[in-house]
């Protein structure tokens, strides 16, 4: 499954068949993620099972093995999940189950999701209401949980141990605006025209952190959009990055 193969598609393509080929692709991803998530929630459950040990004790060897196994099941599920929203992106088949919504809450919840990962990564974050009391907006609360946990997870993962992450929000002209600012490793003024683009990641973060799928932004973007939001970012290479979203109060169709 090789979905960047449509670009190379394109170049031995008339005109009019670009269009089918990239249905075709489409399709074809989206059923083969379909049928992936069965068989990695079933290696999910079962590895699950085993290292609760309660088929059998096992010695440290076997449940290091055991846990290599879990962590790659967990990057292939949501690398499927990631694949599975992409497509529904690209159908425009983004249904928004509206909500009257406290970000304050979803940003604990993220918090709470993310907590080992901020632990193993030994990275300060800290939240902040700034202007008073936020009014609660009308929005998926899932979607916009989606798009909180791709932000702060690319902070926590793109700044080295013992800097800083700070997740702020703020009532601003008819909309919640969150920012998440972190001191990380920052984005190159040659990358950050590519940032949002699907499957890109900047040579110097494959070093570090190989896992990535290039996707996260890409998705963001089209979550926040769809929820009537804007997105942007400001970042200086070896200084930080500061991600910025706004979510209006009244969910307002885009035309
Ligand atoms: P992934 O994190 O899986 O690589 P994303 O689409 O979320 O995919 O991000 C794309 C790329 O943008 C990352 O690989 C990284 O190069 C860059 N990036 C995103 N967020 C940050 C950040 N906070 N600091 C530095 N680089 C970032």
């Amino acid at each position: 499954m090789n979905i960047r193969k449509s670009g190379n598609f394109k170049n031995i393509l008339g005109k009019g068949e670009t269009a089918s080929i990239e249905n075709i692709t489409s399709d074809f991803v989206s059923l083969a993620s379909h049928q992936l998530r069965t068989p990695l929630s079933a290696v999910k459950w079962n590895t699950e099972i085993l290292l609760g040990q309660k088929p059998g004790r096992l010695n440290r060897r076997q449940l290091q093995y055991l846990r290599e196994i879990y962590r790659s099941n967990e990057r292939a599920i949501s690398l499927v999940n990631d694949l599975l929203d992409v497509s529904r992106i690209q159908e425009g088949e983004i249904h928004l189950d509206l909500r009257q919504t406290r970000v304050e809450d979803i940003i604990e919840e993220v918090l709470d999701n993310l907590d080992t990962l901020i632990q193993a990564s030994r990275v300060s974050v800290d939240f902040e209401i700034r202007s008073g009391p936020l009014p609660k907006v009308e929005t998926d609360p899932e979607k916009l949980k989606r798009v909180i946990i791709n932000l702060v997870s690319n902070a926590v993962k793109y700044t080295p141990a013992g800097g800083k992450v700070k997740i702020a929000a703020e009532q601003r002209a008819g909309a919640v605006r969150i920012t998440v600012t972190d001191s990380g490793v920052g984005i190159s003024a040659a990358d950050q025209k590519k940032i949002f683009t699907k499957f890109f990641r900047s040579a110097k973060v494959l070093k570090f952190s190989p896992d990535g799928t290039g996707l996260g932004l890409f998705i963001t973007r089209s979550l926040v959009e769809a929820m009537g939001g804007k997105i942007g970012f400001q970042s200086t290479e070896g200084r930080g990055s500061n991600f910025y979203f706004t979510i209006p109060i009244k969910y307002a169709k885009k035309t």
